[in-house]
């Protein structure tokens, strides 16, 4: 039997039975078949020694339960770590950051506390999936939609407290929280915001509660397990529509992003964009890059091939949710604004008045109009993938520099850059985008090595140009808590000092983000 480092084979026997008492003996797993459930399908160090594997898995169903197994926890020093549903596939899936953790599976706590269609909330326990919500919701006719990750086997308490997005103007789901439940390291449950007050009628109505904001504490954290959680919907809305704008120059980028983030932060614009690029596309399939690299063609010759092959240079689909005839305005005006650049073009997309029959083709549009679907992973070619999501801002300049740095680093590396997935921004958050690459993982321990190589130097040369990841693998969460330099690490030292507070035993996901409990620190990477 694997045991947690540090702690001895009788120690470790003894808190299986007291987990075993206390959830029932169904419910704590130690075989290597079950636990090899929990190891991560998209690991950068498969079939490797550093490859994280649990000792033990343990699935509560009730926040006394989880109040019971920390407390044996601490009794015995026993280290753990927290997954709702377990899928967070390219930042770790259910794998712990600190290998010999015991996973808390929180699967079956799948409970649909409420729903409110009337001021548009759902409280949720962490087992419940995307597809259970939207179930739910369906099968009550409430007017209510949910806005769901791309695979829709997630959950909405495991993502939004990764910061994780969607595509409807919901898509910030951390933004989206408004309540917690959470059970602290010495077994006490806490309730956040109005939550604080024990008969509070708007715990999930207003998120302020009084004096200092507790919420943010919890989300990528290790200082409480979340068991609840409370989640602004969005009213359904009565019609959707796309359409498309492209802009024909390179440099057309700087005027198409300056008008993008005003029509976005006006609220005309809403929901997640993808930019992309035809022009790169074709150039691609030339056996070019998407970057702009040192050794390629010049802007100049990159636009003098989007006028000869008539394809615009930079495009974007853009989505609109609400009553028909405002939606239409919107896009008209959208039209008008984009418009100014000379040169745009626009086609008219998709146009519901809901319900509908839609494009069943298209399984993003399925997400956006807010249904659950796995119809992402036929969109990928196979294979896992490693997450690198530098924020960059909201301008056509910093997606400039940025292809150009990371070209930069393509070229020295001697890699090939023909991955469009790498290279062009989505709008997953206000004011802010982020790139989101996905860097191939396999079997093959070369391949992964090589990823791994090229994962460390994108995390530097983010840094390097004032970005960073807003969320990372569990191999690599030393690496990237090590950019956030200011003031030697201050906020590192802060995560830690509370760290040491709220949870002196270092039981709760050790590692997590960076963070490790004084007893473990000298485990840092
Ligand atoms: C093809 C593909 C597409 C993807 N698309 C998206 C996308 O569109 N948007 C997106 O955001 N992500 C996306 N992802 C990443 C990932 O799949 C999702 O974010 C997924 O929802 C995360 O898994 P989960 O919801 O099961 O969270 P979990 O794996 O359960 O949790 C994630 C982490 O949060 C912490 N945690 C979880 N529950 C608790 C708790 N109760 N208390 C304390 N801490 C907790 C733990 O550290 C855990 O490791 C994609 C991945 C793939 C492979």
């Amino acid at each position: 039997m694997a045991t947690p480092p540090g702690v001895s084979e009788r120690d470790f026997t003894r808190a299986l039975t007291e987990f075993r008492n206390a959830i029932g003996a169904d419910w704590v797993f130690t075989s290597d078949e079950d636990i090899n459930l929990y190891r991560d399908a998209y690991s950068p160090f498969k079939g490797e020694a550093e490859d994280r594997v649990p000792s033990a898995a343990v699935a509560p169903n009730s926040t006394e339960q989880v109040q019971a197994i920390v407390r044996i926890a601490n009794a015995h020093r026993i280290p753990l770590w927290t997954i709702s549903t377990g899928r967070n596939l390219g930042y770790g899936g259910s794998a712990p950051a600190y290998s010999g953790s015991v996973i808390v599976d929180l699967k079956r706590m799948n409970r649909v506390i409420e729903v409110n269609d009337k001021t548009h909330f759902a409280v949720v326990e962490p087992g419940v999936s995307y597809f259970d919500l939207y179930r739910y919701i369906q099968e009550r006719g409430l007017k209510v939609w949910i806005d769901p990750a791309d695979p829709g086997w997630g959950s909405p308490v495991g993502n939004a407290l990764e910061r994780g997005g969607g595509r409807t103007p919901m898509r910030d789901h951390w933004n989206a929280v408004c309540g917690l439940e959470v059970v602290l390291a010495n077994g006490e449950v806490l309730r956040t915001g109005m939550g604080a007050m024990a008969n509070s009628e708007v715990w999930h109505q207003y998120k302020y509660g009084f004096g200092p904001l507790v919420d943010g504490l919890f989300s990528q954290s290790n200082f409480g397990i979340v068991t609840r959680m409370g989640l602004w919907l969005m009213p359904s809305p009565e019609a959707y529509r796309d359409g498309r704008v492209n802009v024909a120059q390179h440099d057309d980028l700087v005027p198409f992003m300056e008008t993008y983030a005003y029509l976005m932060n006006s609220d005309i614009l809403r929901g997640t964009m993808l930019l992309e690029s035809p022009l790169l596309n074709y150039h691609v399939t030339q056996g070019g890059s998407f970057f702009e690299m040192p050794n390629g063609p010049s802007t100049a010759e990159l636009d003098r091939l989007a006028r000869e092959r008539n394809l615009p240079y930079w495009s974007a689909e853009f989505r609109f949710w609400g009553p028909p005839k405002i939606i239409d305005a919107q896009w008209e005006y959208v039209k008008e604004k984009f418009g100014v650049i000379a040169g745009s073009t626009f086609a008219d997309g998709r146009r519901y008045v809901l319900p509908a029959e839609f494009d069943q083709n298209d399984p993003t549009l399925e997400v956006a109009l807010g249904i659950p679907s796995l119809g992402v992973f036929g969109l990928l070619q196979g294979g896992g993938h490693l997450g690198f999501s530098p924020i960059i801002p909201m301008t056509g300049d910093a997606i400039f520099r940025a292809q150009r740095a990371f070209g930069r680093l393509y070229a020295e590396l001697a890699l090939p850059a023909a991955n469009q997935f790498a290279a062009l921004p989505w709008s997953y958050n206000p004011r802010a985008l982020v790139l989101l690459f996905g860097l191939p993982m396999s079997r093959d321990k070369e391949q992964n090595r090589q990823s791994r190589e090229v994962f460390e130097r994108l995390v530097e040369v983010s840094a390097q140009n004032g970005w960073a990841e807003y969320r990372t693998h569990i191999a690599f969460m030393d690496k990237v808590a090590e950019m956030y330099t200011f003031n030697d690490h201050a906020m590192r030292r802060f995560h830690e000092l509370l760290k040491d507070a709220v949870d002196p035993n270092g039981i709760l996901s050790p590692g997590k983000s960076g963070i490790w409990p004084r007893r473990l620190r000298s485990n840092r990477g």
